[in-house]
């Protein structure tokens, strides 16, 4: 038996999972670990070297010859590629699809869930994806899947393209939200889905504050059971 905490937090995109799960690991003083980084990752390569997406073999060469570490500064996830820190260079809507794309083949999550479990074996962490208490935890002390409506979601992902100049409409973005969503789904090998154990929790017309507290109050419950 070790002390170790682990959360888990699956959801689909746009629900808010990485600002409430930042802000959950903050109030628990322990760190939190954006696994769709680590997916970005790996697909802002592919971009970067002109590897179709489509092209199996090419991204498993890739792959093995890929170095993705995590490191903490401040206690913030910052995330390395080839020795290289690109935790600013994953966030364009390409990366975004292409992250979805390459998620779908097994190698690509196996190497990466490698290296979840091992910061979870280590520390506390608060652990955010689409896998976490189905695949990659599932022992978690608490699993929470947070979602929101799609209409909610896409306005909340549109809100931040406008902030960024982007001329996409609430439209495209629901289009996009849609896609992903599908992808995540419906891939054979560890898809987003609810966990038998997880607590849904849906932050549709609910401010950041209000679901941070819902969940703080899960967890305190959760583990004052064990
Ligand atoms: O969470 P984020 O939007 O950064 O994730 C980008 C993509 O990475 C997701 O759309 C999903 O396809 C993939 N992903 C995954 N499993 C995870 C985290 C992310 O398949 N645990």
């Amino acid at each position: 038996m070790n002390d170790l905490i682990n959360i888990a937090i699956d959801g689909p995109a746009g629900a808010g999972k990485s600002t409430i799960a930042k802000l959950i690991a903050k109030r628990l003083g322990i760190i939190y670990i954006d696994t769709g980084a680590m997916y970005r990752a790996v697909a802002f390569k592919c971009l970067n070297r002109n590897v179709s997406l489509d092209a199996r073999d090419a991204i498993l060469h890739l792959l093995r010859n890929t170095d993705i570490r995590i490191q903490f500064e401040y206690n913030e996830q910052k995330l390395f590629l080839d020795g290289e820190n690109i935790s600013d260079n994953i966030r364009s809507d390409d990366v975004s699809n292409a992250a979805s794309c390459i998620a779908k083949l097994p190698e690509v999550r196996n190497k990466l869930v490698d290296i979840q479990r091992d910061i979870a074996g280590e520390r506390s962490v608060v652990m955010d994806g689409r896998d976490i208490g189905t695949y990659v935890l599932p022992n978690a002390d608490v699993k929470i899947f947070l979602t929101a409506s799609i209409n909610e979601r896409a306005k909340r992902r549109h809100r931040e393209y406008v902030a960024l100049n982007s001329k996409k409409t609430l439209e495209d973005v629901i289009e996009e939200i849609k896609r992903r969503d599908y992808n995540d789904s419906t891939r054979q090998f560890a898809p987003l889905k609810i966990a038998e154990d997880a607590v849904l929790v849906d932050s549709s017309g609910k401010d950041i504050d209000q679901v941070v507290e819902e969940i703080l109050g899960i967890i305190d419950n959760r583990l004052s059971i064990d």
